[in-house]
C-alpha cells in the first residue's frame, strides 16, 4: 500500500497541472498514469504543435464552452491563458500567437510542452506512478483507497481524476474516469463525439477526398434550426466531410443526429459575393468566353476536381459551349456556387473525435474548487468533466486551469 496526501489520476494536462500545484505547497502527491510517459494526447495535439491556448477573453472562452461555460469561470479567473504564459516562460519556453489567437510554443513541437510539464514534476518532487491503471476507488472513513490494476493500492486524503474523456483511446483516455464517477454517485452525461468529422449520403465525396475548400460558408438545416459557420476550410473525406468548419460545428449537429436521420448541408462556395454579383460576373465571362467549354470556364471559379462533381449535379455536360448554357442553367449554377448540398447522415464515432461530449455532470461539482459535492475529498478537472469547446486551444486551457485550481484547493483542504 501507498500512502499519500493527494492522489491524481491521469498524467495528461489536467493532470500534471493539478498535481504540479498541489505539490507546490510542500503536499505529498502521487501522479498515477497507465502509461509509460505522461501527456501521450497532448503530443499529438494542434498537428504535434499543441494549440495550448487562446488570447480570446474570458467571456469568449466561456461563450465557446456552451451550456457549460459558466461553470469554467472561476478555473478561468483563478489561472487563465496569461498565467498559462507566464508559466511555461518561467520554465524558458516562448509561446507565439497566430491567426485567431491560437497559442503555440515557438518550437512548434508539443514534446515541449511535455518537457516543461516533466521539468515541474520533477522540481515539485511529484511521485509519478507509470504503468499503474486504476480501476476503482473506494472510500474508507477519511481516506480513499485506490485500487490498481497491479498488485499495488494506494491510499490518499485527497483524490483528483483527471483522466480525460473517451476519444483516440490509443493514448490512455478510455473513459476509466466515467465509470469510476458513477460508481461513486455521480451522474454522467451520455458521451458523444464533438470535433468530429461527419459522413454524409452522397459517394461522389470520395471522388473528391482530400479537397479542401478555403473561404466557404456552411449552412445546416434541421427541421426549424438553422447554423451558420464562419467563413472558413472545409474538407471533402472518403466518407463525408471534415476541416475546421465542420469540426467546431459537428457537436451540436451530433445533437440534431440523435432525433433526425439526415441534416440538409449547403456550402456558400462564394460568400463573399451576392447572386446578382455572382450573376454579373459570370454574364461578363459568358460573353468574353462564350466558345470554350463549361468545364473549362468553371477554372476561374471553382477547384479543378470539384467541377465534374458540380456540373454532373446540375446535369449540365462539361463539354457545353459557354455560349449554349441556357438562362437556366446558368441560374442554377449561381444558385448551388451559393448553396452546394450535401445531407449528413452521422458523424465518425467517438473514438476518432478530438473531443468528448457529454462527461462528469457539471451539477455534481462545485465550481468555486472542483470538489464533489456528493463525495468530499474527490475531485475532477479536465475533459472528464462534460462540456467541449471547439478548436482554438480553449479545451487545453480549460484542462491545465481546472487541473490547477482542483490541485490547489485539494492541497488547502488538506487539514
Ligand atoms: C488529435 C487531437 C488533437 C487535439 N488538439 C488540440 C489542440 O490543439 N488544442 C486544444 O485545446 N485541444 C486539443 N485537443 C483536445 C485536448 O487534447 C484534450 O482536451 C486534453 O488533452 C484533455 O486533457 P485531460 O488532461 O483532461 O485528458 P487527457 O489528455 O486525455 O489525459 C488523460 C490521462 O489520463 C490517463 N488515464 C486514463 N485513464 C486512466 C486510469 N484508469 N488510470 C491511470 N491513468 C489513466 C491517460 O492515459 C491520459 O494520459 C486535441 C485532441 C486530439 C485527440
Amino acid at each position: 500500500m501507498k500512502i499519500c496526501n493527494i492522489a491524481v489520476i491521469g498524467a495528461g494536462p489536467a493532470g500534471c497541472m493539478a498535481a504540479i500545484r498541489a505539490a507546490e505547497s510542500g503536499k505529498n502527491v502521487v501522479l498515477i498514469e497507465r502509461n509509460d510517459s505522461i501527456g501521450k494526447k497532448l503530443m499529438i495535439t494542434g498537428k504535434g504543435r499543441c494549440n495550448l491556448t487562446n488570447t480570446a477573453s474570458i467571456d469568449t472562452f466561456i461563450k465557446k464552452f456552451g451550456k457549460t461555460g459558466k461553470f469554467f469561470r472561476s478555473a478561468f479567473f483563478t489561472f487563465f491563458n496569461d498565467d498559462l504564459i507566464e508559466f511555461f516562460r518561467a520554465k524558458g519556453l516562448e509561446l507565439k500567437a497566430e491567426r485567431q489567437g491560437r497559442v503555440f510554443p515557438v518550437t512548434d513541437k508539443s514534446r515541449s510542452v511535455v518537457e516543461v510539464l516533466e521539468k515541474y514534476l520533477a522540481e515539485n518532487t511529484v511521485d509519478v506512478l507509470y504503468n499503474t491503471r486504476i480501476t476503482g476507488i473506494e472510500r474508507k472513513g477519511k481516506y480513499f483507497t485506490l485500487i490498481c490494476d497491479n498488485t499495488l493500492n494506494i491510499e490518499a486524503k485527497k483524490v483528483i481524476i483527471t483522466t480525460g474523456g473517451a476519444s483516440y483511446r490509443a493514448t490512455g483516455s478510455t473513459g476509466d474516469g466515467f465509470t469510476v464517477a458513477e460508481e461513486m454517485g455521480h451522474a454522467v452525461i451520455p458521451l458523444k463525439p464533438a470535433l468530429v468529422p461527419l459522413k454524409t449520403k452522397e459517394g461522389w465525396v470520395k471522388d473528391l477526398q482530400g479537397l479542401g475548400l478555403e473561404n466557404v460558408r456552411l449552412t445546416f438545416r434541421c427541421g426549424d434550426k438553422k447554423i451558420t459557420s464562419d467563413v472558413g476550410e472545409a474538407m471533402f473525406t472518403h466518407f463525408g466531410i471534415s476541416g475546421p468548419l465542420i469540426l467546431d460545428l459537428s457537436g451540436d449537429i451530433v445533437s440534431f443526429l440523435e432525433t433526425h436521420k439526415e441534416i440538409h448541408l449547403t456550402i456558400d462556395l462564394k460568400p463573399g459575393l451576392r447572386k446578382e454579383q455572382l450573376e454579373s460576373k459570370f454574364v461578363n465571362k459568358f460573353i468574353v468566353k462564350g466558345s470554350i467549354q463549361i468545364k473549362n470556364l468553371m477554372q476561374d471559379i471553382l477547384p479543378k476536381r470539384m467541377i465534374p462533381v458540380f456540373l454532373a449535379l446540375l446535369k449540365i455536360k462539361s463539354e457545353k459551349l459557354t455560349n449554349q448554357i441556357t438562362k437556366e442553367e446558368r441560374r442554377s449554377i449561381i444558385d448551388t456556387l451559393k448553396a452546394f448540398p450535401l445531407t449528413v447522415t452521422g458523424s465518425l464515432p467517438i473514438e476518432e473525435a478530438m473531443v468528448t461530449g457529454g462527461g462528469v455532470s457539471v451539477k455534481g461539482i462545485d465550481p468555486r474548487t472542483m470538489e464533489s459535492r456528493i463525495i468530499p475529498g474527490l475531485y475532477f478537472a479536465g475533459e472528464v468533466i462534460e462540456g467541449a469547446a471547439p478548436s482554438g486551444g480553449y479545451n487545453l486551457q480549460q484542462a491545465f486551469s481546472t487541473g490547477y485550481l482542483a490541485g490547489q484547493k485539494a492541497a488547502e483542504n488538506l487539514n
